[in-house]
């Protein structure tokens, strides 16, 4: 199969290039490997699951093989790729086979990242960003009750509310002074705050986590001032860093991620890179519907079409439904200041410049209804 397409990951990024390319070309070979077990599930699910009634085996939407037959491609589940040889077109397996490729996807995805802790149990704190983390955590949560969520962004309060909508007791530990800090201005993120509150979560603001030990009947997390809160698990969920110690091993640019232009395309002309990993055009945007957009222009690309990607504003929905929120976070690097409209139904947050154009929003509680009205005027991310 020298003349495949090989794509490394069977994440959402993975998946949409090899299905956007299956709809522009039935022949090509496409070969997918993936260091997990290569099924198709969608991730942000993950974070809703128990209110949706879903299951770790549910959210499996195939398995490897069924996805495989289902688009005519093949897939290498459990196949980790160790080094990548620009010259020769090589990737070569952790067993030491090699594969030729003719254009490379890495769609490897992010790492979540670790805090630097104390304590003789920080080996326990739990991680989720797989179905198999995922999985895990599904376990563990048999017989728990007070379970502690290390990290107020938007994962850590998709968790926070899903564990308290099905009866768990459930406490938010962020060392910044309001829940997801970096998509809400102050206001809103009291607003959030508030409604996950009377949904049953608890705020631990302003708390920086320095000591994580076992004890007799669950752990006990101290914070930097001396408090301390007793818990039965423990999820940090504190950010994702992108993946990029394959690319960078292998003589591929990265920055804060693997770097590519608007083709998607590494400096190397026939590896390319998409999803949560990738850094495009200097941006690093993990989530889904940058990737549906790239995956459309990279098939293009890939059968012969040079597509450059466009973002236009992409709102994110943050699954809270104690307190329904939409994003849409502007460039804080451009000048402009938000402009709040609160009553106890919702706000509505507009970042604006002096000329009064509309460069990010922040939508919750009733305000959610002007999302559709409010997205067209905003700027596109990549024109
Ligand atoms: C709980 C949760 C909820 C979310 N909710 C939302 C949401 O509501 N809306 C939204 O827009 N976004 C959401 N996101 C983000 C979104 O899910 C991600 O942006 C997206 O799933 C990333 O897909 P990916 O394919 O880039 O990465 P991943 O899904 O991480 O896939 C990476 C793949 O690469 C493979 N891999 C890695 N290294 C190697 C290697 N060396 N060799 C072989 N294979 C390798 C892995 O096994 C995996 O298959 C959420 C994320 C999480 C964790």
């Amino acid at each position: 199969m020298s003349d495949a397409i090989v794509i490394v990951g069977s994440g959402l990024a993975g998946y949409g290039v090899a299905r956007e390319l299956r709809k522009l070309n039935s022949e090509i070979p496409i070969l997918m490997l993936s260091l997990d077990h290569g099924g198709f599930y969608s991730k942000p699910m993950l974070s809703n699951a128990l209110s949706t009634g879903k299951t770790p085996e549910s959210l499996l939407s195939g398995d490897a093989s069924r996805m495989a037959s289902q688009m005519n491609i093949s897939i290498r589940p459990f196949t980790r790729v160790v080094t990548i040889e620009q010259v020769g077109q090589i990737v070569i397996l952790e067993d030491g086979e090699k594969i030729r490729y003719h254009h490379l996807v890495l769609a490897i995805g992010a790492d979540q990242i670790h805090l630097p802790l104390s304590g003789n149990a920080t080996d326990k704190i739990m991680t989720i960003n797989n179905l198999d983390d995922y999985k895990i955590f599904r376990t563990e949560l048999t017989g728990k009750q007070r379970i502690s969520i290390i990290g107020a962004g938007l994962i850590g309060c998709e968790f926070a509310n899903d564990l308290a909508s099905a009866g768990y007791h459930v406490d938010v530990i962020d060392i910044s002074a309001q829940p997801l800090g970096r998509l809400l201005p102050p206001a809103a993120g009291e607003f959030m705050r508030q409604k996950l509150g009377l949904a049953g979560v608890t705020f631990h603001l302003n708390a920086s986590t320095q000591t994580v030990d076992q004890t007799q009947s669950g752990f006990c997390i101290t914070f930097s001032d001396g408090k301390s809160l007793k818990t039965d698990l423990i999820l940090s969920s504190i950010g994702l860093r992108p993946r990029i110690q394959l690319p960078a091993s292998s003589g591929i640019a990265v920055n804060r991620g693997i770097v590519v232009n608007r083709l998607l395309q590494t400096q190397s002309p026939h590896i390319y890179a998409i999803g949560d990993c990738a850094e495009v055009d200097g941006k690093v945007l993990p989530f889904v519907m940058p990737i549906t957009h790239a995956a459309r222009a990279l098939a293009a690309t890939l059968n012969g079409h040079p597509t450059p990607v466009q973002y236009p504003a992409m709102p994110v929905l943050v699954k809270t439904p104690a307190c329904p929120t939409v994003v849409s976070p502007p460039d804080f690097s451009v000048h402009g200041e938000w402009r709040i409209e609160r009553d106890t139904e919702g706000i509505k947050a507009l970042y604006q410049n002096d000329a009064g154009d509309i460069l990010g929003f922040a939508l919750l509680g009733v305000a959610t209804k002007e999302k559709n009205s409010l997205t067209p005027q905003l700027p596109p991310i990549l024109k």
